[in-house]
């Protein structure tokens, strides 16, 4: 379960601010282990990832895999130098020629072993392919990962002043505040964050996780030490058409957090329909077919961008804390509804497009 990590003592002396944040990790394969026909759970391991991590639970942790491209003969090119610990190594990286310099996926750490003998993580991958047999690099390279296979990961650099805990690496967008009711929704690709940060809850903390996969042999066992209902939906059913992607997590969501939803997530309330009047402010749009839709509490603050708040709200309580991802589109709709209709405060919720129906990452 979680490192032993967050028990070690760190002080900010033994961090050395020239650090960089994040360095790109050497690792093998160690095991693959198939968890249904939508995940596959890679587990990389090597003595490189003693400096990996955030001193902390890992909550959502995200880091890039560096899948490298294939040549005709059907093997891996090997990854061109890239030098991480330079500023400005990405701009370089994306200036070389794509058929050397590999692809560079998104990924969440599920599982962290790393203060054992031999440091392992945990990443599950979807393994997303179309009708016709294609997908892209990310999940291509996990479906036929073996143990042995080489790869590099970039991820936090635990020497860093940045990762001495979780909030202060950027790479960590769980910030619940002072909230103790939240809601955790997202399709398969946020399944790895929602249970890992399941995983990280306190007791006194409640509320709801609506998870949406491709079937109903997806759902796993998931626990928290927190008072989560975990709602898993199902698009195939067991007859019929499936239902279109995110059809459901909308349902679920709007369900969840009735309007105007600053009092809180409540217990499912099925009769609480799109159609309410606005109780928040109309958010701008953002074209999620150019641009990230990437909007968490901490940008926010950072863009001190004001939210307007509910005069019926005693001051100073912050009623709850949802985090949100999946498909761009899908999080879009949410992030509407729960602004606008539900009135939600901006600086309470995260939203994060984790990918966009029909474009690659890079
Ligand atoms: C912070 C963050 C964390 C993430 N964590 C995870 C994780 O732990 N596990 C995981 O599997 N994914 C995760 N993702 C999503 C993942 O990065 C994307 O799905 C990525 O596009 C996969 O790369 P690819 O090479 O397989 O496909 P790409 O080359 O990027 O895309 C090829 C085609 O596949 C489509 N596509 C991409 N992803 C999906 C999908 N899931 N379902 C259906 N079609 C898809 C694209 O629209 C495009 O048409 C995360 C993303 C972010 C931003």
């Amino acid at each position: 379960m979680r490192t032993a990590n967050s028990a070690k003592p760190v002080t900010l002396a033994s961090h050395v601010p020239t650090e960089p944040m994040t360095r790109a990790f050497e690792v093998t394969v160690t095991a693959v282990r198939t968890l249904s026909r939508t995940f596959r759970r890679i587990t990389f391991g090597g003595y490189s990832l003693r400096d990996f991590g955030v001193h902390g639970d890992p909550l959502d942790l995200r880091i890039k895999v560096m899948i490298p491209s294939t040549a005709a003969d059907g093997t891996a090119v090997p990854l061109p130098a890239f030098r991480t610990e330079q500023p400005g190594w990405y701009q370089e990286w994306m200036a070389m020629d794509p058929a050397t310099r590999g692809s560079m996926r998104t990924y969440t750490v599920r599982q962290e072993r790393l203060d054992a003998v031999y440091p392992e993580i945990d990443v599950d991958f979807v393994l997303h392919f179309d009708a016709a047999g294609n997908a892209g690099p990310g999940a291509s390279w996990a479906l036929s990962a073996q143990p042995g296979d080489s790869l590099v990961l970039i991820g936090p650099n635990n020497r860093a002043a940045h990762c001495v805990t979780a909030e202060s690496y950027s790479g960590i967008e769980w910030r619940p505040g002072l909230a103790q009711r939240v809601l955790l929704a997202g399709d398969e690709t946020a399944v790895p964050a929602i249970s890992s940060i399941l995983d990280s809850l306190p007791p006194y903390m409640s509320g709801q996780a609506i998870l949406e996969v491709p079937t109903a042999a997806d759902f796993q066992d998931l626990t928290s030490a927190a008072d989560i209902g975990i709602t898993w939906l199902a698009r195939g059913a067991a007859s019929g058409r499936p239902r279109p992607h995110g059809e459901l997590l909308q349902e679920a969501v709007r369900a969840a957090v009735p309007a105007p939803g600053w009092v809180g997530v409540t217990s499912p309330n099925p009769a609480a329909g799109p159609e309410h009047p606005a109780a928040g402010p109309e958010p701008e749009d953002v074209n999620i077919d150019r641009d990230i839709l990437w909007e968490t509490p901490a940008r926010m603050d950072a863009e001190a961008i004001g939210a307007g708040r509910n005069p019926d709200r005693p001051a100073g309580t912050l009623p709850f804390y949802a985090w949100i991802a999946g498909e761009a589109g899908s999080v879009k709709e949410l992030r509407r509804y729960l602004v606008r209709n539900a009135g939600i405060d901006r600086k309470q919720v995260a939203f994060m497009g984790y990918w966009r129906q029909g474009k690659a990452e890079l």
